[in-house]
């Protein structure tokens, strides 16, 4: 069966409302996803009946939050096929999961001397940990280039790749211009040199399914809030060998074992990534976000963001004035462009006006802008709640805009 968006809009009660007396049109899922009412629900209902902190309590409410918290970390661990649920560690955000992963991994293996590779599509959060990194430790930060149309030159990479290199970190889908990475190969061209892998799949995700096992990466961080479930709540997967021997993020209550003046030993994994109270109804809310994503069918919701992102794009190519950027082979989700002669903020607020909410700027990926040569572009992204004449609005406003700018 395939998605409905007429049915799905009518779970997300924001898209109810108006936007300056029109019916809003979002557009910015890319930026960050929508509710449905089920994931508003699930929060609500844990505060309002069965909240308390977990893992510590001794009385039937703390164990009841600890189990449902429990409950959505299998939900996330079933979602990308990870073997086991220890290899889940909850975070705030993707942000955060590489951060971790820099921090607790990177830290203890990469030394002066050594590379890391990261691709030219990165968003900021999966080259700025690195790139620190490499600066701290006297180690070098190697790109992978993209070609004019956007896309990853695997042969580039290839060569890249020597015996200093102790990480790939790499984008399954750019934030900025849409490109599906062929992950694959970058994993098994790594693979082959024993180099572990780190996908930051903060838009991949959301898109289509992804199954740690079969892909066979080393590290995967995404975002609950991209993926229709709150915001304050993320994941890093990492691989079982790998996470034993992590040292810790951050240290204090419900990561450790036992504590004297003297010294401390660690809990295991998860705990020992997950110091402090965790965002308990942020994880629930994202095993909510799950249950309703794995009901409409990631299979589904892939087809129908294919099929809107080729109308989209077919819209955008009938207007000369329109560039866009990033036309690579394969695409998913994003469709980024800039309109000859109005600056992609003016594009944006003019947008806004017609209750067209897109997203203008450089979408932390100043590097890409670079190799585009353009400061900042406009940003049209989808979710399972488009349809076909939220993209006919948006080609409607882009033209009144021309219109204004003649
Ligand atoms: N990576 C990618 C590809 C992203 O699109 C984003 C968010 N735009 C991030 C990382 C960072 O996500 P967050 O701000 O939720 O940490």
């Amino acid at each position: 069966m395939s998605l409905d968006p007429g049915l799905v809009r009518k779970d997300f009660p924001i898209l109810q409302r108006t936007m300056r007396g029109k019916p809003l049109v979002y557009l910015d899922t890319a930026a960050s996803a929508q509710k449905p009412q089920a994931v508003i629900d699930a929060i609500s209902h844990f505060y309002a009946n069965d909240y308390a902190n977990i893992h510590r309590g001794v009385y039937e409410l703390s164990a009841t939050a600890t189990r449902l918290h429990e409950q959505a970390r299998d939900k996330v661990r079933a979602f990308v096929g990870a073997a086991e649920a220890r290899e889940i560690i909850f975070v705030r955000n993707a942000t955060e999961a590489i951060n971790l992963a820099a921090w607790s991994y990177g830290r203890s293996n990469v030394s002066e001397g050594d590379e890391v590779i990261v691709s030219a599509l990165e968003h900021h959060a999966d080259l700025v940990p690195w790139q620190q990194l490499c600066l701290e430790k006297g180690a070098q930060l190697k790109v992978i280039p993209v070609d004019d149309d956007g896309a990853l030159d695997l042969d580039a990479y290839e060569a890249l790749l020597s015996e200093r290199t102790k990480l790939v970190a790499c984008a399954q889908v750019s934030n900025a211009i849409g490109t599906h990475v062929p992950v694959r190969d970058i994993i098994r061209l790594a693979h082959d040199r024993g180099v572990p892998v780190l996908l930051d799949a903060a838009q991949s995700v959301p898109r289509f399914e992804v199954d740690v096992q079969e892909l066979d990466c080393d590290f995967l961080a995404f975002s609950g809030h991209k993926l229709y479930g709150p915001t304050g709540i993320g994941v890093l997967y990492v691989r079982g060998e790998i996470l034993d021997q992590m040292l810790p993020y951050q240290t204090g209550g419900g990561m450790i074992e036992q504590v004297t003046f003297e010294e401390t030993t660690f809990a295991r994994a998860p705990e020992r990534f997950e110091a402090g109270t965790p965002d308990i109804a942020g994880a629930i809310g994202l095993g909510a976000a799950i249950d309703y994503l794995s009901e409409l069918g990631m299979a589904n919701v892939e087809a129908h963001e294919a099929d809107l992102l080729h109308y989209g794009t077919a819209l955008l190519e009938e207007i000369p004035e329109v560039r866009i950027i990033g036309t690579a082979k394969e695409k998913t989700g994003v469709v980024s462009f800039v309109v000859d002669g109005v600056h992609p903020h003016d594009v944006g607020t003019i947008l806004d006006g017609e209750g067209v909410a897109i997203r203008a700027g450089h979408h932390c990926a100043q590097p890409l802008m670079n190799r585009f040569q353009v400061p900042a572009t406009a940003r049209a992204s989808l979710g399972v709640y488009n349809d076909r004449s939220d993209l006919d609005r948006l080609a409607d406003a882009i033209r009144m805009c021309l219109e204004l700018f003649a």
